[in-house]
């Protein structure tokens, strides 16, 4: 593996690869330098050609969240700020870190926690403009849609509308002021998760879980109802194409949305349990998504229109308003070094690979 030469931080689709420490050092040499791995030649099928290379952009491996939250998402988060839809993803077989990456445990937040970090720092940097943040969090399983923040009895949430102009329906938003109002909220969420599986490992391996943050300012000024506070903003599915401004009393409103997404595992199907439906239905998301990425980087970097297979998924579909236009997206893809997990590794790099 190697990072792209020139790596192109404008590019519409970031694609890093994150490897977990390992206790067995067998399968992979990690260069001091974490920009390049090596699969040894043992370790490559095919052993009459040499090891395939490839380039992402960003290359990371240890435990250190920080770093890995500096180079793949604090961009986006930064973008979001500004108007901008963006979505950070982790991708990889169950095990590789992705739960790690996105949310990470007490000594080393993930991503989500760092993001709403910075976006409380970034209002507090930006007095001239007032804020509204509205949190929901949810979960694709077996291709449907559950609110992690509704009770259990709640039925699914709906896709509406069409187009772009898509939104979640029936759907609790949670406007948070502060990082406690988050955490408090992921908390419930994570609560929901465990109790809505028997099997908390499954489940989890086999759901997407999306965190998203609805971000709507406007500038503050007097010119409708004397200073009110943010609880006046209006609520509008986002369009795409970014910034977004929408002009209420005068003031325009600026929306935008962050997801931050924890993929299903990517691993394939191992027994017959798994063959079933829900490895179906994971199959087909995963597949849907690395088309509809893959596309949108390829029109992107091409000035292409060619046509974008949202529909094929409820995770794309869904996403489709924050994927489209000027969205800013980042795919983390995670790998388990063991040598096990070689095959597994492989076809996660053939996936970054594609929608690089
Ligand atoms: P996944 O969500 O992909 O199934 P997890 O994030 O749950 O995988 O990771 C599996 C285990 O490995 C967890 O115990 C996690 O804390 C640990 N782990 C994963 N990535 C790292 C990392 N980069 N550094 C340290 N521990 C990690
Ligand atoms: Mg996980």
């Amino acid at each position: 593996l190697r990072t792209t030469a020139n790596g192109n931080k404008d590019d519409k689709v970031l694609v890093s690869i994150r490897v977990r420490p390992s206790d067995a050092s067998t399968a992979w040499e990690a260069q001091a330098n974490t920009k390049s791995i090596k699969l040894l030649p043992q370790h490559h099928r095919n052993a009459a050609t040499s090891p395939p290379i490839f380039n992402f952009d960003e290359i990371l491996t240890g435990s250190d969240n920080k770093s890995v939250y500096n180079a793949v998402a604090r961009n986006h988060v930064c973008a979001a700020m500004d108007g901008y839809n963006a979505v950070v993803f982790a991708y990889g077989q169950t095990a590789s870190g992705k739960t790690f990456t996105l949310s990470g445990d007490d000594d080393q937040p993930g991503i989500i926690p760092r993001a709403m970090k910075d976006v409380f720092a970034c209002i507090r940097r930006t007095p001239a403009r007032e804020y509204l943040l509205r949190c929901s969090y949810l979960e694709i399983y077996n291709e449907t849609i559950h609110d992690l923040l509704a009770p259990s009895s709640a039925p699914p949430v709906q896709l509406q509308g069409s187009g772009t102009n898509v939104w979640l329906a029936p759907l609790r938003e949670e406007v948070v002021t502060s990082l406690a109002g988050v955490r408090a909220v992921i908390g419930r969420g994570w609560a929901a998760r465990r109790t809505a599986s028997t099997d908390w490992n499954d489940r989890s391996s086999r759901s997407h879980s999306v965190f998203r943050v609805v971000i709507e300012s406007r500038e503050r000024g007097d010119t409708s109802g004397g200073g009110r506070q943010t609880p006046g903003l209006p609520s509008r599915p986002p369009t795409p194409g970014g910034p977004r401004l929408q002009s209420i009393g005068g003031r325009s409103v600026q929306t935008s949305v962050l997801s931050l997404i924890d993929l299903a595992g990517s691993e394939k199907a191992t027994s017959d349990k798994e063959r079933t439906r829900e490895g179906k239905f994971i199959n087909t998301s995963l597949l849907t998504l690395g088309s509809v990425i893959a596309t949108l980087a390829e029109n992107a970097s091409k000035g292409k229109n060619d046509h974008v297979p949202f529909r094929n998924s409820k995770l794309t579909r869904m996403l489709q308003p924050s994927l489209s236009g000027d969205a800013r997206i980042s795919v983390v893809c995670t790998l388990n070094p063991d040598v096990n997990a070689v095959g597994e590794s492989t076809s996660t790099l053939l996936f970054a690979q594609r929608i690089k």
